[in-house]
């Protein structure tokens, strides 16, 4: 488990075999180590410190322990705090009582929402879920399109409308076809801009006050880092968001932005992107992700 911050810390406290206890000086020789692999993976600086004041206290007491090296206990210490950091749970999709569930999907432009939008239909399809998916970004005609080639491969309806730019009315219309045809789940697709701005923010409320979701799920670029975690403050802040999914974590992204992203918005992560096809959709687990932070 965690090869390279493993066998650093073994290094590190190599020098104290026999001696079973660790002094304060070297607890910190260790953390420093720990503190290198954070920030590599992209957790925030800030976080990174809190993270090692909380690790660093649980620390101290526990290096008596004889039956396991002191490189093994910081590493589970770290592990776990890593884990509690990240949500802990793994959390998936609230369902309401009453059907259909509205899951507002946000995010900026090319953070991979409609591709998201789809792999979650499919998902929750292939969990016996009826599933609508609504074309609401109208901005961008190409997105409707692209929704609907996405709807037709999986077969799921698509509910869109070419006619009107009034996302409000486009969002009621495909709950109200929800409703009459019993499904389970009704997913917009909104409008994503390239950044953060009034206008987008204004829309998304109005969308949000007309429809009240169930879910607003914020779609972001797990590969942007620091980025991501702005942009999450950012959509949270402005309208409240339930969950975030982190797309493009097939790349080399190190997951650090998850556990940014989670500090500073404490809504959970549900689900990953790893891959651009549409079952490349994963459940986020908390410990699996910290285990790659460490890696
Ligand atoms: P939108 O503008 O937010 O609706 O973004 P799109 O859904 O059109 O996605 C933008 C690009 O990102 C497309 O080329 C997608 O195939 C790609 N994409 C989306 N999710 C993932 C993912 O999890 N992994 C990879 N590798 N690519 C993704």
């Amino acid at each position: 488990m965690f090869t390279e911050l493993s066998e650093k810390l073994e290094a590190t406290f190599a020098r104290l075999r026999g001696r079973g206890v660790l002094t304060d000086a070297d607890i910190k020789d260790g953390l420093r180590e720990v503190r290198r692999v954070l920030l590599e993976a992209d957790v925030s600086f800030q976080l990174t410190g809190e993270f090692l004041a909380r690790v660093e206290k649980r620390a101290v007491g526990v290096t008596q322990l004889k039956s396991v090296s002191p490189a093994q206990q910081l590493v589970k210490i770290v592990y776990d705090e890593l884990t509690l950091m990240l949500g802990e749970r793994k959390e998936g999709l609230k369902l309401s009582s009453v059907p259909p569930t509205v899951v507002l999907m946000v995010g900026l432009q090319g953070s991979g929402k409609t591709t998201t939008s789809a792999k979650l239909a499919r998902k929750l399809k292939a969990e016996g879920k009826a599933t609508r998916l609504v074309a609401a970004d109208v901005y961008r005609p190409a997105a409707i399109d692209q929704l609907e080639t996405l709807g037709r491969d999986l077969q799921v309806p698509v509910y869109a409308d070419r006619g009107t730019q009034d996302v409000v009315k486009i969002a009621k219309a495909g709950i109200e076809q929800g409703k009459k045809e019993r499904d389970r789940v009704v997913i917009i697709d909104t409008a994503g801009r390239t950044q953060i701005d009034d206008e987008m923010m204004q829309e998304l409320r109005r969308v949000k006050e007309a429809v009240q979701p169930d879910e607003i799920l914020l779609v972001a670029d797990g590969m942007t880092g620091q980025d991501a975690v702005r942009i999450a403050q950012g959509f949270n802040d402005a309208i409240g968001v339930t969950g975030v999914i982190l797309t493009k974590m097939d790349g080399d992204a190190r997951g650090g932005a998850a556990l940014s992203i989670y500090g500073v918005t404490k809504k959970p992560i549900k689900y990953i992107g790893v891959g651009e096809k549409p079952d490349a959709l994963e459940e986020f687990h908390p410990d699996r992700m910290a285990g790659r932070i460490l890696q």
